[in-house]
C-alpha cells in the first residue's frame, strides 16, 4: 500500500476527534495587496543596514545548532526592552509559541484557562490543542472588562492561568489598571499580561513584576518591525522561567532569526522612531475615519483601529476590489458585529485606505 492510501477511517482513529473537528489557522493571501490586516510595522529597515546584516548574517554557522541558552540575544531584550534586574527571559518563535509553551505549562487534568472575550484567537486555540478547559468572559459593549464578571469565573473556575491582552487585540483598547490589579490578587494562577502591542501604548507591567509573583509579562517584537523573524518573550519569577524552559523545544530559534534580532535590538532606536512615527499616523488615521459617514471608530492604543460599519461584507468587498486587505472581525463575538480592524500604516496606505472606504461603506 502507498503511504497515500492511507483510509481516512485509519487517520480517524488516531488523530484526536477535537483537532479534526479543527480549521487550521487562516491566514489571507496577501500577494498584491495593501496589507492593513495583521499590524505589522509597515518601514523596513534602511538599505545600508539591511546590507550590514546580510553580512552578518553570512558569517553564521548554519551548520551548527543554536546555543540554546541564547545568552546575547537575552541580554539585549533584557537591557533594550526594560526586563527588570534579576528577572530571566524565555524566548519563543514568536509570542505564538510562548502562548503554547504556557498552556503546556498548566495543561494539568482539570485545569482552567480564562480570559476576557473578545481577544487574541491563540488563546483559546491553544488551550483546545493541549485539550485544557477555557472559559471566556465577555466585554461590556464598550470593550471595558466586566470586572465582577471576571472575578467571579476567576473564584468559580480557580483558574491556572488567566489572559490579559494589553492593550487588547482585536480592540485596541487598553483595560483600567486597577481592574487588573484586582484580577492579579484575585487570581490563584498565573496571570499572563500580553503586551504585543506595548510599543505603541507606551504603558507597561514589565516593572510591576516584582509587586506579583503570579504575573508574567509577554511580548513579541513583530509588532515594532520584525514580524518575519517570529521572536517573542516573556519574564517573570524564576518559577515560571524556570518551568517555560522545560517545555521550550531546545532550539526554537534558528541561528538567522537570532542573529536577525540581536542585529535589530542593537539597532532599537531605529525600530523605536517607526513605532513613534505609527503612534502619530494612528492619530491622522483615526482624525480621516472620523470624517467617513456611517464608520464608528473605537479609541485604539495599539497600531490598529478597530472600526463599525453598517455592513461589514459590503466594506470588505470594497476594500478588496482596490486591493486593500483588512481584517473582518465580525464574526469572531457577537459584540464585534460589522468590526473590520485596520493596521496603521504609513500616510500614504492609510491615505489609500481611507479613500477606499469612504467609497465601500
Ligand atoms: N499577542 C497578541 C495580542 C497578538 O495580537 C499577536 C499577533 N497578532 C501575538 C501575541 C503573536 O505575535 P507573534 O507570534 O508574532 O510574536
Amino acid at each position: 500500500m502507498n503511504a497515500r492510501d492511507i483510509p481516512p477511517s485509519a487517520a480517524d482513529a488516531v488523530i484526536r476527534p477535537e483537532i479534526a473537528a479543527m480549521h487550521a489557522y487562516p491566514v489571507a493571501d496577501a500577494e498584491g495587496f495593501i496589507k492593513l490586516d495583521t499590524m505589522e510595522n509597515p518601514y523596513r529597515l534602511s538599505p545600508p543596514l539591511r546590507e550590514e546584516l546580510g553580512r552578518r548574517l553570512a558569517e553564521i554557522e548554519i551548520n551548527r545548532y543554536p546555543a540554546p541558552s541564547y545568552t546575547r540575544l537575552k541580554a539585549l531584550i533584557a537591557e533594550k526592552l526594560g526586563v527588570p534586574a534579576g528577572f530571566d527571559v524565555v524566548v519563543g518563535n514568536g509570542s505564538d509559541e510562548i502562548i503554547t509553551m504556557l498552556t503546556t505549562l498548566v495543561a494539568r487534568p482539570g485545569a482552567c484557562i480564562v480570559a476576557p472575550a473578545p481577544s487574541f484567537a491563540m488563546y483559546p486555540l491553544a488551550a483546545k490543542i493541549a485539550g485544557v478547559r477555557y472559559v471566556a468572559v465577555d466585554l461590556k459593549p464598550d470593550f471595558t472588562l466586566d470586572l465582577p464578571a471576571m472575578l467571579a469565573t476567576i473564584e468559580r473556575e480557580r483558574p491556572a492561568l488567566t489572559h490579559v491582552c494589553f492593550p487588547n487585540n482585536p480592540t485596541g483598547n487598553a483595560f483600567a489598571v486597577a481592574d487588573i490589579e484586582a484580577i492579579l490578587r484575585a487570581a490563584p494562577g498565573l496571570v499572563v499580561i500580553d503586551e504585543a502591542y506595548q510599543p505603541f501604548a507606551l504603558d507597561t507591567w514589565m516593572p510591576r513584576l516584582k509587586d506579583y509573583p503570579n504575573l508574567v509579562v509577554m511580548r513579541t517584537v513583530s509588532k515594532l518591525g520584525l514580524a518575519g523573524i517570529r521572536l517573542g518573550y516573556c519574564s517573570g519569577a524564576k518559577p515560571w522561567t524556570d518551568g517555560l524552559e522545560k517545555v521550550r523545544p531546545p532550539y526554537n530559534l534558528g541561528v538567522l532569526h537570532e542573529a536577525a534580532g540581536i542585529f535589530a535590538l542593537e539597532h532599537y532606536e531605529v525600530l523605536a522612531l517607526q513605532a513613534q512615527l505609527l503612534r502619530e499616523s494612528r492619530a491622522d488615521l483615526s482624525a480621516g475615519l472620523a470624517r467617513i459617514a456611517g464608520v464608528e471608530q473605537f479609541p485604539s492604543r495599539a497600531n490598529f483601529i478597530l472600526v463599525r460599519v453598517p455592513d461589514s461584507a459590503r466594506a470588505i468587498a470594497g476594500l478588496k476590489a482596490r486591493r486593500i486587505l483588512v481584517k473582518d472581525v465580525g464574526k469572531q463575538h457577537p459584540l464585534l458585529a460589522n468590526c473590520l480592524r485596520i493596521s496603521v500604516s504609513t500616510p500614504e496606505e492609510n491615505a489609500l485606505l481611507l479613500a477606499a472606504l469612504a467609497a465601500s461603506v
